[in-house]
């Protein structure tokens, strides 16, 4: 029986696990939060900080594989242990520095010639005044590390507007940053390659992404995008795949404009422009949406990688699909009961609702993801908008 451990306690190593023991696998997750969702699924855990270097070595020798479903983990005890143990961490740990900072990610998309928004980093404090002197309004300002769900951005539309984010750094407190420009944005859509040891890559359809305040709200499928545009981000997403070297998944995040991003010079597909945002090296949560709508999802794509065994091509299954973020503020904003539990009983008025998945977060806290569900009908339309019904039923 083969061993794989995961870093990081959240619902994506929850779903992964489901996926891993149903290949017969033992399971180890390593999170440094108390009540990680993740340590419901299985008796073996660490619960101990990323630089505990005894914990972390124990854990390595207990696995056989290695795999994260988590970006912000410190690289450098890892790749010092993966020396000492020989035990891999899939994807490697290469491509997770690249991925956790968005000036590296930023540099590696300009080095390859993907198309990418306009950006500038800002490695220092001294550079912060200079470098926004110039940059067109409106524009978004994010930490290049250890941002996830829309936190640690700032969208700067004005000279005040930049003022204020300037008095709000020191010298002291400055950390690398980088300025995006802002798109305006048509749509969002994401895709999901899975790529084995061999070489040899997988992809999943395209979703379409709907985000509110910069949090994935809606993923659905199939997606709306004109054919040839599809095909591109197919193409786009298996390239950096390769490009990357990817053992396990990746997923790449794509914008879609009308009009294109400054200085960018690249035709249009069908008079809209693409653009690659960021990429995940691991299951994504637009990704949820596949384990309803696909003939197999994406965490069971993710543990055939790393047991070696042979991948086919994901396939779509009929009719419309939409998956629906549960977050704290389905909870909080109950004002019928004081439990914080939701009313479930409202499912039996939405057929269409096909699943629900809660996380087991104890703290429904505001912008936390505590669960999903699905919907499924004959056309998009409704999918969405019965989702978006049910969903303010269940407060
Ligand atoms: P996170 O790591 O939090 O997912 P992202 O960079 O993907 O960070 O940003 C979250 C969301 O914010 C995006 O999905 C998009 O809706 C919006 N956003 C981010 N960057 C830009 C940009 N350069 N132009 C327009 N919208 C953006
Ligand atoms: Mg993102």
């Amino acid at each position: 029986m083969k061993t794989i451990g995961i870093l990081g306690g959240g619902q994506l190593g929850s779903m992964l696990s489901d996926a891993l023991q149903k290949l017969g696998c033992k399971v180890i997750f390593y999170a440094p939060e108390p009540f990680s969702p993740s340590f419901l699924r299985t008796p073996f855990f660490y619960q101990a900080c990323w630089l505990d270097y005894e914990k972390l070595s124990s854990f390595f020798s207990e696995c056989d594989i290695i795999t994260y479903e988590f970006e912000n983990v410190p690289t450098e005890l890892l790749t010092k242990l993966q020396q000492q143990t020989g035990k891999k961490i899939f994807p490697s740990i290469e491509i997770l520095k690249t991925t956790q900072n968005r000036i590296l990610e930023k540099n590696f998309l300009l080095q390859h010639n993907y198309p990418t928004c306009q950006f500038i980093s800002i490695e220092n404090y001294d550079n912060l005044i200079k470098v926004t002197d110039n940059f067109p309004f409106p524009y978004i300002i994010k930490t290049a590390a250890g941002g996830y769900d829309g936190k640690g951005q700032w969208i700067i539309n004005s000279s005040n507007e930049l003022n204020q984010f300037i008095k709000s750094l020191t010298k002291e407190n400055f950390v690398p940053l980088i300025l995006e420009e802002k798109l305006s944005l048509l749509q969002e859509a994401s895709c999901i390659v899975a790529r084995n040891k061999q070489g040899s890559s997988v992809c999943f359809p395209i979703f379409d992404n709907i985000h509110v305040n910069n949090i994935l709200h809606q993923t659905t499928l199939p997606s709306s995008l004109p054919t040839a545009v599809q095909e591109k981000i197919k193409m786009l997403a298996l390239q950096a795949a390769q490009d990357l070297d990817v053992v396990g998944l990746l997923t790449t995040e794509f914008f879609i404009t009308k009009k294109p991003s400054h200085l960018d010079k690249q035709k249009n597909i069908e008079d809209l422009y693409i653009y690659i945002n960021e990429f995940a090296p691991r299951p994504h949560n637009s990704g949820h949406i596949t384990q309803k709508s696909c003939n197999f999802s994406q965490f069971d794509a993710l543990a055939r990688v790393l047991l070696n065994y042979p991948l086919h091509s994901p396939q779509l299954l009929p009719g419309n699909y939409c998956m629906t973020n549960l977050l704290g503020e389905t909870w909080l904003a109950q004002d019928f009961n004081n439990n914080k539990t939701l009313n479930l009983a409202a499912w039996k008025n939405f057929p269409e609702v096909i699943d629900i998945t809660l996380y087991g977060k104890i703290e429904p806290t505001s912008k936390r993801k505590m669960g999903h569900f699905v919907t499924y009908s004959n056309d998009q339309k409704t999918s969405i908008l019965v989702a978006d019904t049910f969903k303010e039923q269940l407060s």
